[in-house]
C-alpha cells in the first residue's frame, strides 16, 4: 500500500501518518518528491485496511499496490532518483562514467589506468579487489592489497570507488574504504547479500543477473530499498542467449523499460554485454543512445596482459574516444521523461 500526501501537507501530517505505521507494525518508507511526499509500506504478509489511513489530515489517496514491488515504482516517486556520491550524481543531467580494469592487479596498472579515467573527466573508477570467478584457479583478485592501492587511488585521483562486494563482510570494508558498493550479475539474488546492502548509507549499484526477467532484477533492487537504503543504481550488462557472437546478449531495450516502472537511475556496461573490445564502443553509443544515465567500462593500460577479461578491456586511448562520442551523442540525446507512467490499480 502507497499513501499519497496532499501536495501542501504539512510535515507534522506526514510524520502523524509515518507514526502510525510504526505502531501498527509496518515499516514506512516516505519519499519527499518535487509535489508531494508519498509513503510506502512493507512488512505486511497480507492487505492492510487502507480506511484507517483516508481519513487522516493531510492524506490525498491511499493506493492498494498491486504490483510485484512497492518502493522502486513511478507510483511512489514520479521523479527520477539521483543517486549523489560526494562530488557526482548518477540519474541527473549529467552522463555518469565509471570507468577502470576489471580487477586491480597491481599498482602500476591501476594508477596507469585511473589516470587515464580522471582525464576524461569521469568520476568515478571501478576495480575488483575479489572476483567473482567461474573457476577456482582462476585469478580471484588481490584482496587487502587491492584495498590498499584502491585507498591510494582515491585519495591520489579524487575519483569515487566503485568495487565488488562478493559476501556480507565485503560491505564493511567497502563502507570504510569505498564509495558504492557493486553487486554482480552473479550475486543479484543472494539475498543476505543485498539486505545488508540495504543497511548501508552507500549507494549500491546493482547489476542484473545473467538470467535475470526485468521484475527479477526490480525485486532485487526491491529488496535493497526494504531495508531503507533508496540509493540504487540499475545496471544492464547482458543476459545469457543463443547468441555466439557476444559473451552476453546487452538488453538495451530494458532501459526504456525500466524508465516506465521505476524511478532508479540505470546504466550501461558494454564491457560484460559484450565481452569483445571491438563491439564496446559501439554498444556504448547505443546505451547513451537509448537513455541510459551512465556507462560503466572496462580499461586496462595492457590489454593483452589483463589477468581477467582482457578481451573485452579498451586501451586508454580507445577508452577516450569512446568518452568523446558517447559524449557527443548524450547533447543530442532526449533523456527519456517519466511522464508514461503506468497507473497502479486501485481496489
Ligand atoms: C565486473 O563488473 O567485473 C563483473 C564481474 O561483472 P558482472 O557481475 O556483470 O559479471
Ligand atoms: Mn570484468
Amino acid at each position: 500500500m502507497l499513501i499519497v500526501m496532499k501536495p501542501g501537507a504539512a510535515a507534522q501530517e506526514t510524520d502523524a501518518v509515518v507514526n502510525l505505521i510504526q505502531e501498527i507494525g509496518l515499516r514506512p518508507h516516505p519519499m519527499p518528491g518535487a509535489t508531494r511526499t508519498a509513503i510506502g509500506i512493507t512488512g505486511n504478509q497480507g492487505p492492510v485496511d487502507c480506511r484507517r489511513f483516508e481519513n487522516l489530515p493531510g492524506v490525498a489517496e491511499v493506493i492498494r499496490v498491486t504490483k510485484p514491488y512497492k518502493l522502486i515504482t513511478l507510483d511512489l516517486r514520479p521523479e527520477k532518483t539521483v543517486v549523489r556520491v560526494g562530488n557526482a550524481a548518477i540519474g541527473g543531467n549529467e552522463l555518469a562514467i565509471i570507468a577502470g580494469p576489471c580487477a586491480i592487479e597491481s599498482h602500476d596498472q591501476a594508477f596507469a589506468v585511473a589516470e587515464a579515467v580522471q582525464k576524461s573527466g569521469a568520476r568515478f573508477f571501478r576495480g575488483g579487489v575479489w572476483k567473482p570467478r567461474t573457476s577456482p584457479y582462476a585469478f580471484q583478485g588481490l584482496g587487502e592489497k587491492g584495498w590498499e592501492i584502491i585507498t591510494e587511488i582515491r585519495k591520489a585521483f579524487r575519483l569515487n570507488i566503485v568495487t565488488e562486494a562478493l559476501e556480507e563482510p565485503h560491505v564493511d570494508l567497502i563502507e570504510q574504504y569505498g564509495d558504492v558498493i557493486q553487486i554482480g550479475a552473479r550475486n543479484m539474488q543472494n539475498f543476505a547479500l543485498l539486505r545488508r546492502a540495504g543497511r548501508s548509507q552507500l549507494p549500491v549499484l546493482l547489476k542484473r543477473g545473467m538470467a535475470a526477467t526485468l521484475e527479477e532484477w526490480l525485486l532485487a533492487a526491491e529488496y535493497i530499498m526494504a531495508e531503507g537504503n533508496y540509493n540504487v543504481i540499475l545496471c544492464e550488462r547482458g543476459v545469457r542467449t543463443f547468441s555466439q557472437h557476444t559473451r552476453n546478449t546487452l538488453d538495451l531495450a530494458s532501459v526504456p523499460a525500466i524508465r516506465r516502472i521505476s524511478h532508479l537511475p540505470v546504466i550501461v556496461d558494454p564491457s560484460h554485454g559484450t565481452g569483445s573490445a571491438y563491439m564496446v564502443t559501439p554498444l556504448a553509443r547505443a546505451g547513451v543512445a537509448v537513455g541510459a544515465d551512465g556507462l560503466m567500462v572496462e580499461v586496462h593500460d595492457r590489454p593483452e596482459l589483463a589477468l581477467s577479461d582482457g578481451a573485452q578491456a579498451l586501451t586508454p586511448s580507445e577508452y577516450a574516444q569512446l568518452i568523446r562520442e558517447v559524449r557527443a551523442i548524450r547533447e543530442v540525446t532526449t533523456p527519456i521523461a517519466n511522464e508514461s507512467r503506468i497507473e497502479t490499480k486501485v481496489a
